[in-house]
């Protein structure tokens, strides 16, 4: 088994203009041994992240150049890299939670810099734990695989874009076939026991993989529990 990177080892960007909130969060990740690197602006982020190959990237939305949304949907072009979300609002968490982003969590300002901490490292630890060690590919469905590995999806030949709890929630379907899944087994199964979301968040990836998987899914929803692959 590989070993799981140590966090001293790891880089995070933090995206955030406000700087009394950048201090904060720069102060409690370095205490927890991770290497911060700050940007005031998305497109700096954006250059930050391209340079140093961050583990994550921390993202707040209201910026004053490119939004927080323009900015991961800019770094889910080129990367699978885990964004967490910094929201204001309840109409941003929607969006969070929504759909092309992908984001992998987000926390509500104000929020305790001490639970920023351990969602930043309950997203690496998953990210660790997940594919080093798998070499399985599925066949889920009429002409659809899905390679753990190499953490691809194709559908009659062709690469289907995930993010990164899209996959996560199908690699687990997968891995599943055949069985009624709840909700909450697969908010654990996926986003972990420590994750503070609620059911609707397996609605929305759901309705997202439906719809760039496409109709071939065979992706069943049985009332009153959950869902079922195959
Ligand atoms: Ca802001």
């Amino acid at each position: 088994m590989c070993p799981v990177v140590e966090t001293a080892e790891r880089s995070i960007v933090v995206i955030e203009d406000d700087a009394n909130i950048a201090d904060l969060v720069n102060l409690y990740l370095r205490e927890a041994g991770f290497r911060v690197l700050l940007a005031g602006t998305g497109i700096r982020g954006l250059d930050l992240i391209e340079q140093h190959r961050p583990s994550l990237a921390v993202l707040d939305i209201g910026l004053p150049d490119i939004d927080g949304f323009e900015v991961c949907r800019r770094i889910r072009a080129t990367t699978m890299l885990p964004v967490l979300f910094l929201t204001a609002r309840d109409g941003e968490i929607d969006r969070v939670l929504g759909l092309e982003l992908g984001a992998d969590d987000y926390v509500t300002k104000p929020f305790s810099p001490r639970e920023l901490v351990a969602r930043v490292k309950a997203i690496l630890r998953r990210g660790a734990a997940a594919p080093a060690t798998e070499s399985t590919s599925f066949d889920i469905g009429d002409g659809i695989t899905i390679d753990v590995a190499r953490r691809e999806v194709s559908c009659g030949g062709t690469t289907v874009a995930l993010a990164t709890k899209e996959f996560d929630l199908l690699a687990f379907f997968a891995r599943n076939q055949g069985i009624a899944l709840a909700r909450q087994q697969l908010i654990e199964g996926v986003w972990g026991a420590d994750w503070y979301g609620d059911d609707r968040t397996v609605d929305v990836h759901v309705r997202q993989l439906r719809k760039k998987v496409g109709d071939d899914l065979p992706l069943a929803t049985v009332w009153g529990v959950g869902y079922r692959l195959g």
